[in-house]
């Protein structure tokens, strides 16, 4: 009786095992369909690529570069060079669970407005990682994917900067409806060469936002008539992001952009053809934004970092930075904030009253005495925290508060 018991768990898991192989696979497989003859075995680390200025194939980060990388276990798809990573053979996490997808863009005037519950039009891997997982040995994500509640306005033709900035944590949003990181995970490593992502690459952070730090494969990956890629997102600039493929058909590495990662040519936009700045995804480090070739909004980073402000909790309307989705007008004082429950069911194409005031991050590092780069950098990876940061900074909560509440 325990015999057979023994032996049919021992089946059940020989069973399970074999078929997380076989979904492992036929993920690795996928890949390897869109990899439009890149060598995805050998694909740089890019740990050391953290850089505190524009640099091609690095990403200018707003958090300091380590002065050493922490000690974390690696996985046997890295190489034994030290160098080089085999996406073809990271661990992916299993699932097939699907959502409830809502993501809905639309123009008024000068904005291209996205509200997102950030749940992909795609299936994920099921989060928190199960034990009964092969990626669990390596990473063990305990969060779970949750909806939220964003709204980003970015600007319909945008403009570049005279000077680029670094990258926050949170760089843009993909046509899935699904938020797009930097290249660098909690830690500041290469998150798509370090942490465990499904089979879509993406995954949770710990407030449940669901997001990617590459492209996705689970996108369509259309073509324009040369052969260039579509585009496949926005960044919060409000530049399009596309697809791995330049003009004639090229597939592009970091060496073929700018150090933001992006080029100029003609593109259409906005049903017209115009030559214009974009970024491009690459399927090596950085793997999309660089560093920030126009000027964004500090509210939208906010929006799309995730953590309480992206629901409209814990965000008070003292604090200046309203979250997407509340209006401006919220009558002042704890509780202005919708409850959480009141916020999903803002019905997708319902007009929004004028643009909340903007943070003028430049303003508001003048004000502390700092440059927007060390604000940014104090402000760490997204959710910023504002404690850490105004100790960082050398000056109190309320002072970095004040500082960052907008004029009125
Ligand atoms: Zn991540
Ligand atoms: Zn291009």
């Amino acid at each position: 009786m325990s015999g057979s018991r023994k032996s049919s768990a021992a089946f059940f898991a020989a069973a399970v095992f074999l078929l997380a192989g076989l979904q492992t696979a036929s993920a690795h497989e996928a890949l390897k369909a869109k990899a439009h003859g890149v060598d995805l075995t050998r694909l740089p680390v890019g740990d050391t690529r953290v850089s505190d200025k524009p640099k091609v194939g690095w990403i200018w980060a707003c958090r300091p570069p380590l002065d050493a990388p922490p000690a974390v276990a690696k996985g046997p798809w890295f190489n034994p060079d030290g160098l080089t990573y085999d996406l073809t053979r990271k661990a992916v996490v299993q699932g097939e669970v699907t959502w409830p997808h809502r993501f809905v863009m639309r123009v008024e005037g000068d904005r291209r407005i996205f509200s997102s519950n950030d749940l992909p039009n795609h299936p994920t891997g099921e989060f928190p990682i199960s034990p009964q997982d092969p990626a669990y040995q390596y990473d063990r994500n305990p969060s779970r994917i949750s909806a939220q509640n964003m709204t980003v306005e970015l600007p319909l033709n945008p403009t570049p900067s005279a000077e680029p900035t670094c990258a926050p944590g949170a760089v843009g949003i993909l046509l899935t409806g699904v938020v797009l990181f930097n290249a660098l995970d909690a830690v500041g490593l290469d998150a798509v060469a370090h942490e465990s992502q499904d089979g879509c690459q993406g995954h949770p952070q710990r407030d449940g936002v669901y997001h990617y730090h590459s492209l996705t494969i689970c996108h369509d990956d259309a073509v324009l008539p040369d052969g260039h890629s579509a585009l496949v997102g926005y960044a919060l600039d409000g530049f399009g992001i596309f697809g791995r493929l330049g003009e004639g058909g090229k597939p592009l590495s970091s060496a073929d952009l700018d150090e933001c990662h992006g080029h100029t040519h003609a593109i259409p936009w906005n049903g017209k053809t115009v030559t214009m700045y974009h970024y491009h995804g690459t399927w090596d480090f950085p793997y999309t934004v660089g560093c920030m070739r126009g000027p964004f909004d500090f509210a939208d980073m906010i929006t799309i970092s995730g953590g309480p402000e992206a629901r409209g909790e814990g965000l008070r309307p003292r604090d200046g930075l309203r979250p997407g989705g509340m209006r401006p007008g919220s009558p002042p004082g704890p509780g202005a904030a919708p409850p959480r429950a009141a916020l999903p069911g803002t019905p997708p194409g319902t007009p929004l009253g004028p643009r909340p005031d903007r943070v003028q991050f430049a303003a508001a590092a003048a004000k502390l005495g700092v440059s927007e780069q060390q604000l940014m950098q104090a402000l760490g990876p997204p959710p910023p925290d504002f404690e850490a940061a105004a100790k960082r900074l050398g000056v109190d909560v309320e002072t970095l508060r004040r500082a960052l509440v907008p004029p009125r």
